[in-house]
């Protein structure tokens, strides 16, 4: 994998794509574009975050940029610190769900949300000509230190939630943090939601106890944690708190899909409004929603225009099926505190177990396949499917969403490497399967 500059910031391997170099390039193209200001800088706790942190805070400063360094926090306690110290922007030096061997470099922007689009091209666009605009001795930035972005976060948090009506339950939550910056924070929240918190991997150090991805092939210690301790709930997140997968009070991990539509279904519960969700987010959130009357925006894939949709629309909730789950009354990025707050509090207000509240829901089977294309195939193979499907409801905001009466289907051309992604989801897994195979076929027919 080469080095990538996407939407979201730049990812990469340590020491080969990602060097000290190309991380103070990329403080001098932000600090360029911002024209001088304030900006706040955090990382997860992987090794390489430090030298990493000290090229972009030097690349920030040289072109002009005061840097507000918090330390080791979560991406979106990071994300909350920006807008209440009023910052310019934000970088978080993290390689999110990656495995350790990688790292990366995201922007946010003054009002704490992934960079938008245009502002994420123009940064881009200034690294690639190397078009920096360096400040003289006079007007090179400082660097300040600020803690307690833990506490801030852990307070935003519980503004949201009933803490008095969640600790009256008592619940018992294993917490799995991967080592990861989750780690503090969390603990910090579940015990001021009077919970017995066990947690495992809880050490701030980095050292990844299992592949960071939260996902169930990756959970099997939460699982077994959730079992000898018999908890009501297990939380598995990534390095940078941003996404959050759930065991059941029986040990089954019940999917990351299950994180939104539970989380949309507490908010859902109290006010009505809309919810915003990209293209290839399970259509349990369309349940959670229609249940209550409310809408759902779907957007193209990626975070920036989920937010986009929720300012747009004023959408109550929002996210991503990977756990991702953005409250706008906290912050506009994806906040594994806020779904953990909200699932304890639907546990509290429902007096149901995690199972009960998934029983609620349809049961869908999702299958998730790549396959190599070339930009320009993909075209083909793109209106290919769309004759294919003409009669069907189609979106086409991002690749092709086909949504039949009881399944659907998205397909779309990654935004990094030269493949195209098939999702499919549908009442069972054969089903899905069929159409994944009818939607390979047609693709397999174009030249
Ligand atoms: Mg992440």
């Amino acid at each position: 994998m080469a080095l990538i500059f996407s939407i979201s910031g730049v990812r990469g391997l340590v020491g080969s794509e990602l060097t000290p170099q190309v991380a103070a390039d990329v403080g001098c193209a932000f600090a360029t574009v911002l024209g001088g200001g304030r900006v706040v800088l955090a990382a997860d706790t992987r090794a390489s975050g430090p030298m990493l942190c000290g090229a972009v805070a030097g690349g920030l400063m040289a072109a002009g940029c005061t840097v507000i360094d918090l330390g080791v926090v979560t991406t979106p306690g990071a994300a909350l610190m920006v807008s209440l110290l009023e910052a310019d922007g934000g970088v978080v030096v993290t390689g999110s769900h990656n495995p350790p061997a990688y790292n990366g470099i995201k922007l946010l922007s003054s009002n704490g949300r992934a960079l938008p689009a245009e502002l994420s091209q123009r940064v881009r666009q200034v690294w690639l000509r190397r078009a920096f605009t360096l400040a003289e001795a006079d007007g090179v930035g400082r660097l300040e230190r600020h803690s307690g972005t833990h506490e801030r976060h852990v307070e935003a948090v519980l503004k949201i939630v009933d803490a008095a009506a969640i600790a009256a339950r008592r619940l018992r939550v294993v917490l799995d943090s991967v080592n990861g910056a989750g780690c503090l924070a969390t603990a910090m929240l579940l015990e001021r939601l009077g919970c017995h918190v066990i947690q495992i991997n809880g050490c701030p150090d980095g050292r990844f106890a299992r592949p960071p991805e939260p996902v169930p092939e990756n959970i099997a210690q939460l699982v077994g944690a959730v079992r000898q301790h018999d908890a009501d709930v297990g939380f598995a997140q990534d390095p940078d708190g941003d996404r959050l997968a759930i065991v059941d009070q029986t040990g089954r991990c019940i999917g990351e899909e299950y994180t939104l539509a539970l989380a949309a279904r507490q908010v859902l519960s109290h006010r009505r409004g809309a919810v915003a969700a990209n293209l290839s987010t399970s259509r349990l959130i369309d349940d959670v929603a229609s249940a209550v009357d409310c809408t759902v925006h779907r957007t193209p894939v990626g975070e920036a225009h989920v937010v986009d949709a929720i300012v747009k629309h004023g959408c109550l909730i929002g996210g991503e099926g990977n756990g991702g789950v953005i409250d706008p009354r906290v912050v506009l990025v994806r906040d594994s505190l806020v779904a953990i707050a909200l699932i304890c509090q639907l546990l509290a207000e429902t007096h149901k177990t995690i199972s009960a509240l998934v029983a609620d829901l349809p049961a869908y089977a999702m299958i998730k396949q790549k396959f190599a294309c070339s930009p320009e195939r993909a075209a083909r193979v793109l209106s290919a499917v769309r004759r294919a499907f003409a009669s069907q409801r189609l979106n086409e905001a991002d690749g092709l969403r086909i949504d039949l009466p009881d399944a659907w289907l998205h397909i779309r051309p990654s935004n990094t490497e030269p493949i195209m992604r098939l999702i499919a989801e549908a009442p069972s897994q054969h089903a899905a399967q069929e159409l994944i195979e009818r939607v390979a076929r047609i693709a397999e027919s174009v030249p």
